[in-house]
């Protein structure tokens, strides 16, 4: 890990931060904090139609709890689109517009030009050799995930992330994207995802409880158990993190 670390915790306002989600963001942190670097947080609000009003306050007053300092401010992606909409244009020439609804972007045959009579709803880029081709602007007009992550990682200068094995999957189609578009990837570090007793992801979508501030140092123990790390027996949240930045090691990394 060389010099200039930044990293970031990037949640979506859906909800509030659920255990699974603090063992992410500790994670980072820590893997930050310890090579010597910058942590920042963003809030991944690109689909409109999933967040909820409040969530992204009460988040940030879960991570302060947890004693989860960022640095600089707090960026939203619903106030970046222009960055979006341009990188759209650079990609002009690896795009191509799709008339599937959302539903029907599994089985696209767009990229052979439209069917007659159909409307272009969506925009999708060729995929890396052996990838599919995948949506970077939605049939409802919003910003595909996949594109507006690369943008952000790259305006905000993230030179490491790290999150949950659930977005393993993403992180080629990520990669493919800086290269279309001229950007340095940054390295990605997967963290395993906390499952419920039924082997399901903990998620807003299945009730996971809110992580409740007062309760924070108890469950910065559960997560640094979770990852391996050493559990300091006691103390206050930043107290529990100073110890833990210093014994950081990267075993649960991915
Ligand atoms: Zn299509």
């Amino acid at each position: 890990v060389g010099a200039g670390y930044r990293g970031r915790f990037a949640p979506s306002p859906s909800g509030p931060l659920h255990f699974g989600s603090i063992v992410t963001a500790v994670a980072s942190f820590l893997d930050a904090r310890h090579h010597g670097g910058e942590w920042l947080v963003r809030m991944e609000d690109i689909d409109e139609t999933r967040t909820v009003p409040g969530a992204a306050d009460r988040i940030l007053r879960q991570l302060e709890a947890h004693g989860l300092a960022w640095d600089g401010e707090v960026v939203g992606q619903s106030a970046r689109k222009p960055l979006y909409s341009a990188a759209l244009e650079r990609l002009t020439g690896h795009t191509y517009r799709c008339a599937c609804s959302r539903r029907e972007a599994a089985s696209c045959q767009c990229r052979a030009g439209l069917p007659p009579g159909k409307l272009a709803r969506a925009v999708r880029v060729h995929g890396a050799p052996g990838m599919e081709d995948f949506t970077i602007r939605r049939a409802d007009g919003l910003f595909a995930y996949q594109l507006a992550v690369v943008v952000d990682d790259f305006e905000q200068g993230i030179s490491h992330v790290v999150r949950g094995a659930d977005l393993l999957d993403s992180t080629p189609r990520q990669q493919w994207l800086q290269h279309l578009l001229g950007y340095q990837s940054p390295e990605y570090l997967h963290v395993p995802v906390v499952k419920d007793p039924e082997g399901r992801k903990l998620s807003k979508q299945n009730h996971a409880s809110a992580a409740e501030e007062e309760h924070a140092a108890q469950t910065l123990r559960e997560a640094l158990q979770f990852l391996e790390q050493p559990v300091p027996e006691a103390g206050a949240p930043r107290e529990i993190l100073d110890q833990a930045v210093a014994c950081w090691s990267r075993v649960r990394l991915l």
